[in-house]
C-alpha cells in the first residue's frame, strides 16, 4: 500500500479577476521528496508555491497536509517554510538574529535562539563564529546558506522554495544545487521547489512537473522526463533537441528529410490523420562515413560548432528550414570545413516517438 503523501492538492483553482492562473490541478508530494516545479514564465508556479504556502488563498480546490485540510490556515500556522529568491534577510542584524527570527516570533527565549543557530551553522557548514557576523558582511553563498538555516529553524515539515538560486552566477548556482541536494538528504525534509530551469530542476529533483498554462503537463522523474517527454512543449523545454513531424497521408508516411531503410516505417505505429514527432538528442547522431549507414539518415551541410567544455555542438542545414544539432566529444571530433555536405544518422531505438494530443 502506498504511504499517505504529506501534501496533496485536489482540484486546485486560482483566478485573479476573469483570469485563471491554476485550473483545478491535482499534486501529490511523498515524504522526504524532493519536488520540483519547471515551467517558463507565467505558468503559474509562483502562484502555487503562494497558496501552498499560505500566501494566498485558493478560488476553489483543496490543499492536504497528512490528510488534514489546510488552505484556510494562515501561513504562520502552517507547518511549513519558504526561502525566497530575495531571501528577505535583515541585512543590518546578525546571522544569529536572522536564523534565530521564527523561533523569536513563537516565543523561544534567547539562549535557545542562539543554541538552536549554532547547530544549524554546523548543519548548514557555516562556522560557529558567523553567529555574530552581520548580514550585510557576508557573501551570496553565505545568506543563501543563512537563508536555508533559518528555514529550518523551527523544524518545519515541507520547505517550500521560491527560486531561491535564480539571482546568482553560474558557478556559485552549481555549487549551491548540489549543497541543496545534500541539505535534503541529510535532513530528510520534503522540499518543494521551483525554478524556470530544467537543468537547475534535473540536478536536484526525486520528481519534477512540468507548468503549462496553469496545468501540468508532465510529472515524472528526471529520467522520465528527459527520455520519455510526453510532448513537444517538454522536450522543446529541455534545451536542445532535434525534433522531425510523421504524418501518415492515404500516400503514405511523411517523413521530412528523414530517410528510413527499409522497413523502419513500418515498426512506427501512425494511424492515418494523425501525427507524431521524433525526438533524437544531439549526442545519439552520429556522423556516418560514406559507406556507413543507418536506419534513419539525413543529409545536411555543416554550419557552425560551439564548444562547450569537453563536448562539441554542430549544426547542419537540412534544406527547407530544417536544422539538425550534433554533439560530440571534444578529443572524438573530426575536423569539418563549413558548407561541406554530411550524412547523419542513428537508430529507432535511440529516437523517441511522441504521439500529438
Ligand atoms: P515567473 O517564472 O515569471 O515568475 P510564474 O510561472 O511564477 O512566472 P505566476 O507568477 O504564478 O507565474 O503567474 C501566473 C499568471 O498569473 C501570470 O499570467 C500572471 O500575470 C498572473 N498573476 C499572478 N499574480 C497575479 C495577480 N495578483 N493579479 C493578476 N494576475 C496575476
Amino acid at each position: 500500500m502506498q504511504a499517505q503523501p504529506i501534501l496533496e492538492i485536489a482540484g486546485l483553482t486560482k483566478t485573479f479577476g476573469d483570469f485563471t492562473a491554476l485550473h483545478a490541478i491535482d499534486l501529490k508530494a511523498r515524504e522526504g521528496e524532493f519536488l520540483t516545479i519547471v515551467g517558463p514564465s507565467g505558468s503559474g508556479k509562483t502562484t502555487l508555491i503562494r497558496l501552498l504556502a499560505g500566501l494566498e488563498s485558493p478560488t476553489d480546490g483543496a490543499i492536504y497536509l497528512r490528510g488534514q485540510r489546510i488552505e484556510k490556515l494562515p501561513a504562520n500556522k502552517r507547518p511549513t517554510c519558504m526561502v525566497f529568491q530575495s531571501l528577505a534577510l535583515f541585512p543590518h542584524r546578525s546571522v544569529g538574529e536572522n536564523i534565530g527570527f521564527p523561533l523569536k516570533i513563537r516565543g523561544v527565549s534567547l539562549t535557545d535562539r542562539r543554541e538552536r543557530a549554532l547547530e544549524l551553522l554546523d548543519l548548514l557548514q557555516l562556522p560557529r563564529s558567523y553567529v555574530d557576523k552581520r548580514i550585510q558582511d557576508c557573501s551570496g553563498g553565505e545568506r543563501q546558506r543563512v537563508a536555508l538555516a533559518r528555514a529550518l529553524a523551527f523544524d518545519p515539515e515541507i520547505l517550500f522554495f521560491d527560486e531561491p538560486l535564480s539571482a546568482l552566477d553560474y558557478r556559485l548556482r552549481k555549487t549551491l544545487e548540489k549543497e541543496l541536494k545534500d541539505l535534503h538528504a541529510r535532513t530528510g525534509k520534503t522540499f518543494v521547489y521551483i525554478t524556470h530551469s530544467l537543468e537547475e530542476a534535473m540536478v536536484m529533483s526525486d520528481r519534477i512537473a512540468i507548468m503549462r498554462a496553469g496545468r501540468f503537463e508532465q510529472i515524472g522523474t528526471p529520467d522520465d522526463i528527459y527520455a520519455r517527454p510526453i510532448s513537444r512543449f517538454v522536450a522543446e523545454f529541455m534545451g536542445e533537441v532535434n525534433l522531425f513531424d510523421l504524418a501518415l497521408t492515404p500516400e503514405g508516411m511523411q517523413t521530412g528529410p528523414l530517410m528510413m531503410a527499409p522497413g523502419i516505417t513500418s515498426r512506427i505505429n501512425l494511424r492515418t490523420g494523425s501525427r507524431i514527432t521524433m525526438m533524437i538528442r544531439p549526442e545519439s547522431i552520429t556522423l556516418l562515413d560514406p559507406d556507413e549507414d543507418a536506419e534513419i539518415t539525413v543529409t545536411g551541410r555543416f554550419i557552425d560548432e560551439y564548444v562547450l567544455g569537453s563536448r562539441v555542438q554542430r549544426r547542419f542545414n537540412l534544406g527547407d528550414g530544417h536544422f539538425v544539432t550534433v554533439e560530440t566529444l571534444r578529443e572524438a571530433r573530426s575536423a569539418l570545413s563549413v558548407g561541406a555536405p554530411m550524412r547523419l544518422g542513428w537508430s529507432l531505438a535511440q529516437a523517441h516517438l511522441i504521439e500529438e494530443r
